[in-house]
């Protein structure tokens, strides 16, 4: 999994010069990468031609040798956009609409800041969100309708700091809770006093938000927790995966899926699967050790962003092809090896050919790692620093740890913006912002020092503006990419622990346990175990499926 992360990079964006245009463009490749990138509109161009980069096969060299050359040398996209309109700074996205900073998602339309997301409208700050419309600052949540600063909701309309609703609203700052309304802190009111105490918070006042925040945190500690996110699903182990049949070591999936094993962040169904993800679904079948696969794909193995194919082995950057092996940015192409052209019989004859010398003459990294036929790409020749990519993310490590295991490490570039306004001067009430705002350069509050990847400043958009004015919602004080690494630290990693049911048997009131400390991690006295992505030191009450329902639902 490491190894396909490294080879995608979803957020991190430079300024880099067209290769096709000299314009300076917005890319994922950093400045002083060797790839040569171009604009979404000359990469699509009949100005120049992927199979001229093409060579024959060298039975000399290790076969990643040579597909690190023929990637270096083939222009390839600067940013993974698809069938997209009127979006800008959006990366490994297909059919965007008015979109800003959206990336790793499929179907959006006017929206902002979103990572993992799939038919979003209207919504800002979302992460792994799929169908909301009006929402902000959310986390795992779906389907849902004016839903803010929530995680791990379904069906919720109309409600404030929600942790594992379904099918709630007007509810402000519960957990647990389903087919809800009226509910302050999971105590229930009349529509009357509801709509009255709720006026009482300012939630236009950023402090007010804040302090929220920290309220709904001790809450969602002292209710139980469901071992695994798992709905309306047979034989499946994992976390946030709905409607699928024997899954094993999956995660968030936004879609249904079948026998898939070891594979995450998906949306549209996806079948008979093996390692793959991020960026995996999408009508797809039959895949294998590829990362960014996810769109209408079949019989695909070892690739990375390769899109409306089938028959594609160890290719970057192709689409609506089949039967290609080692080749790089090839649209609507058959029958290609290493970017050259062959007949249906040469193909055939020589790919068996190919796989034995892969086999023969493996590729052996600086650290002495063997990579022969079936493994993915080695790290070493990802075209992005590691911290870059998403492997920073999900595996972060240090540039001393990189660096000792090969790995490449990007230099924070100095950004030197011209700071107008701290956001600590920014007004505590969005009631209180000016329309000039959107003029000024607001420097995030980490300043840069935090361990987010910050940009150091961010502006506000006039559209963003209207947004925060229209839902009562204050200004941020945080750049995007310490916004985003502030929702994935909500998040529980990519890893299961074998763990037993915390239930003692006592009774909540109102779903909330007042003595937490009893229902710790093996505790309990239901005999269930099973494997969770709670690690067993955490504070959360960690139920099975049994002890969760007879309780919550
Ligand atoms: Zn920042
Ligand atoms: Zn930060
Ligand atoms: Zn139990």
């Amino acid at each position: 999994m490491q190894r396909r992360l490294a080879f995608r990079n979803e957020r991190i964006l430079h300024r880099k010069t067209s290769a096709a245009t000299g314009k300076e463009i917005i890319s994922i490749f950093r400045p002083d990468s060797p790839m040569k990138v171009y604009e979404h509109e000359a990469f699509y161009s009949d100005n120049w031609d992927p199979l001229a980069y093409g060579q024959d096969y060298d039975f000399s060299k290790p076969f990643f040798k040579q597909l690190q050359e023929l990637m270096v040398r083939t222009p390839t996209l600067a940013l993974f956009d698809e069938k997209s309109t009127n979006s800008s700074y959006c990366n490994l996205v297909v059919e965007q609409k008015n979109c800003y900073l959206v990336t790793a998602g499929w179907t959006s339309e006017d929206c902002m800041y979103v990572n993992r997301g799939d038919h979003n409208k209207n919504s800002l700050d979302l992460y792994i969100c799929g169908r909301n419309e009006f929402c902000y600052d959310n986390v795992y949540c779906e389907d849902s309708y004016r839903l803010f600063y929530s995680h791990t909701c379904k069906d919720c309309n109309d409600c404030y700091f929600l942790y594992d609703c379904r099918g709630c609203s007007s509810c402000f700052g519960c957990a647990g809770l389903r087919n809800q309304k009226y509910h302050i802190f999971n105590k229930p009111y009349t529509k009357e006093e509801y709509l009255k105490k709720i006026k009482e918070f300012d939630l236009g006042d950023w402090n007010v938000v804040c302090n929220i925040k920290k309220q709904v945190e001790e809450l969602r500690l002292s209710v139980p927790h469901r071992y695994a996110q798992i709905q309306k699903s047979t034989n499946a182990v994992g976390d946030h995966i709905h409607n699928v049949k024997n899954a094993y070591y999956c995660f968030d999936f936004l879609s249904g899926a079948e026998n898939v094993k070891y594979s995450h962040w998906s949306s549209g169904e996806f079948r008979d699967s093996y390692d793959t993800g991020p960026g995996t679904g999408g009508n797809s079948e039959l895949l294998y050790e590829s990362v960014s696969i996810g769109v209408q794909n079949a019989r695909c193995m070892f690739n990375f962003v390769v899109w409306y194919s089938h028959d594609v082995q160890y290719s970057i950057n192709c689409h609506g092809s089949n039967n290609l092996f080692g080749c790089v940015s090839l649209v609507n192409k058959s029958y290609c090896i290493f970017n050259k052209q062959y007949t249906k019989e040469e193909y055939e004859k020589l790919v068996p050919n190919i796989i034995a010398h892969m086999n023969e003459m493996p590729y052996i990294d600086k650290k002495g790692r063997v990579y022969k036929y079936g493994e993915f790409f080695p790290i070493e020749i990802s075209p992005f620093p590691y911290n870059d990519s998403i492997a920073q993310d999900y595996m972060p490590i240090t540039k001393e740890e990189a660096e000792a295991k090969g790995y490449s490490w990007g230099e924070v570039q100095s950004k030197n913006y011209n700071i107008t306004k701290l956001a600590a001067d920014l007004p505590v009430k969005i009631s209180d912002v000016p329309d000039d705002i959107t003029q000024e350069t607001i420097g995030c509050m980490h300043e840069g020092i935090c361990q987010d990847g910050c940009a150091t400043a961010f502006r506000i958009m006039p559209d963003e503006l209207k947004f925060y004015r229209n839902l009562n919602i204050p200004l941020p004080r945080l750049c995007f990419a310490c916004r985003h690494k502030d929702r994935l630290k909500q998040r529980n990693p990519m890893k299961l622990w074998h763990r037993k049911c915390a239930c003692v048997g006592e009774k909540s009131e109102n779903g909330i346990y007042q003595n937490q400390t009893k229902h710790f991690h093996g505790t309990g006295k239901c005999p269930n175990e099973f494997e969770t992505s709670y690690f067993p030191d955490r504070k959360e009450i960690v139920y099975c499926e049994q002890c969760y329902q007879t309780e919550v639902a």
